[in-house]
């Protein structure tokens, strides 16, 4: 069934707690962590609990966790406080998403570039 979790994914098992992570937020959809690999003093991964390979599918299939994703991104920046800050959904091997679990990259911290690399 759409949004079951996945045997193999690594963020369903951030979500059930099979692998360790540094958790900043929590609802009844979504958990928000520490990316492993910062690119920014601020580096969080807003994730749904459910299992969406992007946001784009998420977005179809459950309208409100999408949303949410975008709540807890602000949130996420307001608790560091940043003014400014940047939201990333990589989609695709060729656009640099490795994790095929939906999440969103909340940067901030540093100056930002555009256009990105
Ligand atoms: P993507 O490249 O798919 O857009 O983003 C995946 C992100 O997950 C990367 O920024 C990577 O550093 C992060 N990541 C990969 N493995 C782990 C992990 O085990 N724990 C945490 N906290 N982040 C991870
Ligand atoms: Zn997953």
């Amino acid at each position: 069934m759409a949004g079951e979790p996945q045997d193999d994914c690594l963020f369903c098992k951030i979500v059930g707690g099979q692998i360790p992570a540094t958790i900043v937020r929590e609802t009844e959809t979504t958990v928000a962590f520490r990316d492993i690999n910062p690119q920014a003093p601020t580096h969080v991964l807003v994730i749904p609990k459910a299992h969406y390979a992007n946001a784009a599918d998420l977005a179809v299939e459950e309208p409100g966790t999408a949303a949410d994703i975008l709540r807890e991104a602000r949130a996420v920046a307001d608790d560091d406080h940043l003014e400014s800050y940047r939201i990333v959904f990589n989609t695709g091997a060729g656009a640099g998403q490795t994790v095929f679990h939906a999440h969103a990259h909340v940067l901030g911290g540093r100056g930002m570039q555009w256009p990105p690399g």
